[in-house]
């Protein structure tokens, strides 16, 4: 089916140049998308521009990309002041705060600006993209568009119909995440989406075992990585991605499945977290990085 979006010199808006935003922002320039970035905090866009400079930068050096590109992909990167200078763009891609109130607010304030026909899509890792849709004016528009992190190695991204999503809006991502160079799976809107559920039964099923004395952490780690074949067991997972963003998002799992008994969050990583042994992040979590 032909895409709504044109193949050629297709202008997007990214809000939010956080850690994702400023990832996705890399992956569209580098796809050929002009990209249009903001954020509220200005020197986040100035942060957002120079620490993918320097990401290009690296690539150029691997000789993944020569210099010719990646001046090409850093010139269609455009800070812009505020969403008001987004009315150009056919699809924006939202990469704020995780609070629903905002991004609904978000979503209203940018039906005022850009046409009909933009798509616009949510990076949100827990929050319903039904819900986030239903306070707009057109909710078939709006679909998730979940990257991972850091955006420019992992090539998955999830794109998510709503229950009022337009199918074609979901086929114009497919096409979007392929030109941007990542691995696009198509899914329906759920708790934790496709990853994000898989990977609690990954972890809390570990966590289980270990609380329950059948076996240590590190021995579950060892059997799931050289008996197994992950790349890594949970609990390592654990401490690279950290329990502050780890628990907070099985804790919302649980609840949008109504407390099912399967996503309950483990005591253990609760009293982890209390403790700030976070992971990686703070050279303690499961293991010691110190
Ligand atoms: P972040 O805190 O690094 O960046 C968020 C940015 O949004 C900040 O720079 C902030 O100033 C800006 N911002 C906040 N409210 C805004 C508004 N109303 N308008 C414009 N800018 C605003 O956060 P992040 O880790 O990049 O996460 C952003 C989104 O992506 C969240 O919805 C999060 O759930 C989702 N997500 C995060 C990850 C991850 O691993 N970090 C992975 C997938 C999805």
């Amino acid at each position: 089916m032909e895409s709504v979006l044109p193949k050629e010199n297709l202008v997007i808006g990214v809000i939010g140049a956080g850690a994702m935003g400023r990832g996705i922002a890399q992956v569209a320039a580098t796809g050929g998308m002009t990209v249009l970035l903001t954020d509220t905090r200005p020197e986040a866009v100035a942060d957002a521009v120079k620490s993918i400079e320097k990401a290009l930068a690296r690539l150029t050096e691997k000789g993944t990309i020569d210099q010719a590109a990646m001046d090409r992909a850093l010139g269609r990167i455009k800070p812009a002041q505020s969403v008001e200078q987004f009315a150009e763009c056919r699809l924006v891609i939202e990469a704020i705060i995780e609070r629903l109130d905002v991004k609904q607010a978000l979503l209203a304030q940018l039906e005022s600006i850009v046409s009909d026909d933009c798509i616009i899509a949510s990076n949100t890792s827990s929050l319903s993209i039904t819900t986030i849709a239903s306070k707009c004016r057109h909710p078939g528009r709006v679909a998730g568009f979940h990257f991972f992190n850091p955006v420019p190695a992992m090539k998955l991204v999830e794109v998510i119909d709503g229950l009022q999503t337009r199918p074609d809006v979901g086929d114009a991502l497919m096409d979007v995440g392929r030109r941007m160079g990542r691995e696009p799976v198509r899914i329906k809107d759920a708790p934790g989406f496709l990853v994000n559920q898989v990977g609690r039964a990954y972890t809390l099923e570990a966590a289980h075992l270990v609380s329950e004395g059948i076996a240590t952490f590190a021995d579950v780690d060892a059997v799931m990585r050289e008996t197994v074949g992950f790349r890594m067991g949970p609990f390592e997972l654990l401490d690279l991605v950290g329990l502050d963003v780890n628990h907070p998002a099985t804790d919302a799992i649980y609840r949008q499945f109504y407390h099912e008994p399967r996503y309950r969050p483990s005591v253990l990583m609760q009293s982890r977290l209390d403790a700030g042994m976070l992971g990686r992040k703070t050279k303690r979590g499961f293991y010691d990085y110190s």
